[in-house]
């Protein structure tokens, strides 16, 4: 399942491809949608924004397509006219003259005004995005010590979208990895020089992954390459400590973490 990193650059992707463009089609499959159609032609998106695993794809006029992928929904960028070959089920083709953006597969999908995305029920429940640049950590220091969270285990605080967005598995495991913390504390147990490190990873990690991951040495002018540490790595010696790093669950996900060096 994609996590923060993969979803914005997803959205990165649909930005360079129609941002800016006057659209020239526009069709959804849903036919509450259909009577939108019309009025969005000779408008242009203005960004695609990431709030978790939703999109919103703000248009010139205001409205915004609101959709979540679930675990079946995928976004396809394709040259103007073309009609991919695949079995998957088109609900969203928005064309500009050169490029065209699909969705497949997804099932909600919707279009809002800002005021209803406002009070959109599951965009009301989650928390600030990781990769929003204005999120500090001097922010989510003041979160993890909030009532709402302080007293949970990191291993599922970190899993939950209404503390932050953007956070998936991956990241739960190499941020505390990253940190040198074992999974069952929780915030309010933690030393001040803890809870500022774990402040700091759960921003830095994700964006290193954003900015590196799946990209070559020679291509990062600066700074380190996001690395998996433990993901995926049961068996191997810990870089830190030589341990064996360790594969078991917890919150019902893979969880792989260092015993020797995570305290
Ligand atoms: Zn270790």
């Amino acid at each position: 399942m994609p996590e923060g990193p993969e979803i914005r650059r997803a959205a990165d992707n649909l930005e360079a491809a129609i941002q800016g463009k006057p659209l020239t089609s526009v069709w959804f499959a849903f036919p509450a949608l259909q009577p939108f159609q019309a009025g969005l032609i000779g408008q242009h998106v203005v960004r695609v924004q990431t709030c978790g695993k939703a999109l919103l794809t703000h248009f010139s006029g205001g409205l915004v397509l609101y959709s979540h992928n679930q675990l079946y929904g995928v976004w396809r960028v394709v040259k103007a006219g073309a009609e991919p070959k695949t079995t998957r089920i088109l609900r969203v083709r928005l064309e500009s003259a050169d490029k065209a953006i699909l969705l497949y597969s997804a099932s909600e999908i919707a279009i809002l005004t800002a005021e209803q995305v406002a009070q959109h029920p599951f965009l009301t429940r989650i928390g600030p995005d990781v990769l929003d640049n204005t999120l500090t950590a001097a922010d989510v220091k003041q979160r993890l010590l909030n009532p709402r969270f302080r007293r949970r285990q990191l291993d599922a605080l970190l899993l939950d979208q209404s503390f932050l967005a953007g956070l998936g598995n991956y990241l739960r495991v190499e941020i505390l990895w990253e940190t040198g913390l074992a999974p069952h504390h929780k915030p309010q147990a933690l030393s001040d020089e803890q809870c500022e490190a774990l402040s700091q990873a759960l921003l830095a990690i994700p964006r290193l992954s954003y900015q590196t991951r799946g990209r070559a040495q020679e291509n990062i002018h600066h700074g380190a390459l996001f690395r998996f540490r433990v993901f995926h790595r049961t068996g191997e010696p810990c870089e830190r400590c030589g341990h064996l790093i360790e594969k078991t669950t917890r919150t019902s996900r893979p969880f792989y973490w260092c015993p020797g060096c995570q305290k």
